[in-house]
């Protein structure tokens, strides 16, 4: 585990040292020097980038590549491959857009709405058979093999799933998805937004990925597209200031190549900052670090023995001590939101409900919600204890 002065590093933990904060799927703690960084911005450097001759514009240009430089750096990519969006659901909606004539879009069941509804608002549906979701089992889990053999019904659609799925924790094989589906010329986007903070992310063959800041200990607002394919080829969906070298008005447009062609308007300068120390944080803290950390958290939760718990059911039980960080559980013979809310009131943060993904919450709970607990690298063993704790006082309340 991490040492516990970890938590003096994020300032909501630093300053509510009662917060037991178990809630790091729907958004992780932002790290100190990220708000240094932002803060920085504000405080000395506070212009607007790419426009102007002197000095603190040039700067604040060149620390904008600088923070596209650490966030290529994290996922193994090159700079001119990666493009700021305000996150992950603005990098899905962008994608979505630019592969709207596709004949299938295939989705698995335990997408995040993010992830779904872009391709619905496009007419599609399973029952016009332009929308193809790959289902998942009982335990929350997708058959690989079956995944593969089914693509081939659907050359030359688009493949779009996640790496980590935001409700069970549980990863897909993206790489041999991804194989499987280039070989039936499918185009491939991953959502690898509950990875990024967790997991090294390999960008192998992936054609498009989408990532965002406040999932990796950044700051919300922001977060960064991954393409393998040239930023060029796609066509500019949102328009404005910034993007183009030239136009007249009579329609002729030369845009920027490379993502710029893409980065309209004003950016979002003191989150893309933050979010490039945010990138260089997350490397230093080691993805290998991070996974003997959340398995030393997965012995903490079984020393208390909460997986034991009368009607607290994890789901996928057996997926234990591989740096899992997302637990979920269903609740027979009370509510979740009992429990969350009972948690609530002791300052445990946890999440119950859809979790912004009914498809696959519906089918693991019938309809009712699950409840999620899912700690960070800022977790110890105490607010572990404390978990337990309240979740048996919740229950013996509820029973
Ligand atoms: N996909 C997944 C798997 C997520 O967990 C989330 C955030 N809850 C999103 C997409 C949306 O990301 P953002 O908040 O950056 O728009």
């Amino acid at each position: 585990m991490f040492s516990d002065r970890i938590k003096d590093e994020f300032p909501t933990l630093k300053n509510d040292t009662g917060l037991v904060y178990l809630d790091s799927a729907a958004s992780t703690q932002t790290h100190q020097s990220v708000l240094d960084r932002m803060n920085r911005y504000y405080e000395e450097q506070r212009c607007n980038a790419n426009r102007g001759d002197f000095p603190i514009s040039q700067q604040v240009s060149a620390d904008i590549e600088l923070a596209r430089e650490q966030v290529a750096e994290l996922i193994n990519a090159k700079p001119e491959q990666i493009m700021f969006t305000a996150g992950a659901t603005e990098g899905l909606n962008i994608i979505a857009e630019w592969y709207k004539d596709a004949p299938y879009v295939i989705i698995t069941e335990a997408e995040h709405t993010a992830n779904i509804l872009p391709w619905i608002a496009q007419g599609r549906t399973i029952d016009n058979g332009r929308l193809i979701v790959l289902p998942v089992t009982e335990r929350g889990t997708l058959d690989t093999n079956k995944a593969c053999e089914l693509l081939a019904n659907y050359p030359n659609g688009v493949l779009s799933i996640h790496s980590h799925s935001n409700v069970t924790g549980i990863g897909t094989d993206y790489k041999k998805l991804t194989k499987a589906a280039h070989d039936q010329g499918i185009r491939v986007i991953i959502d690898g937004c509950q990875t990024i903070g967790t997991h090294e992310f390999d960008p192998y063959t992936v054609d498009h990925a989408v990532f965002s800041g406040h999932k990796m200990y950044g700051p919300t607002g922001i977060g960064f597209m991954y393409s393998r394919l040239p930023y060029e080829r796609f066509r500019s969906v949102r328009l404005g200031g910034g993007s183009v070298v030239s136009y007249d008005l009579n329609g002729n447009v030369d845009f920027y190549d490379g993502p710029a062609k893409h980065e309209v308007g004003t950016p979002n300068i003191a989150g893309i900052l933050g979010l490039g120390v945010a990138a260089e944080y997350t490397n230093y803290m080691g993805y290998d670090g991070m996974k003997k950390h959340f398995t030393d958290i997965d012995f903490a939760l079984s020393d208390t023995d909460i997986f034991n718990i009368k009607g607290l059911e994890l789901v996928f039980p057996s997926y234990r001590q591989n740096g899992r960080y997302v637990y979920t559980f269903n609740c027979n013979g009370f509510h979740p939101s009992d429990v969350s809310a009972y948690l609530g009131t002791q300052n445990i943060a946890t999440r119950v409900g859809k979790m912004c993904a009914h498809p696959i919450v519906n089918k693991l709970s019938g309809g009712k919600g699950l409840l999620r607990v899912s700690p960070g690298i800022y977790n110890t063993k105490e607010d572990i204890e404390k978990l337990s704790e309240g979740l048996c006082k919740a229950i013996a309340k509820l029973v």
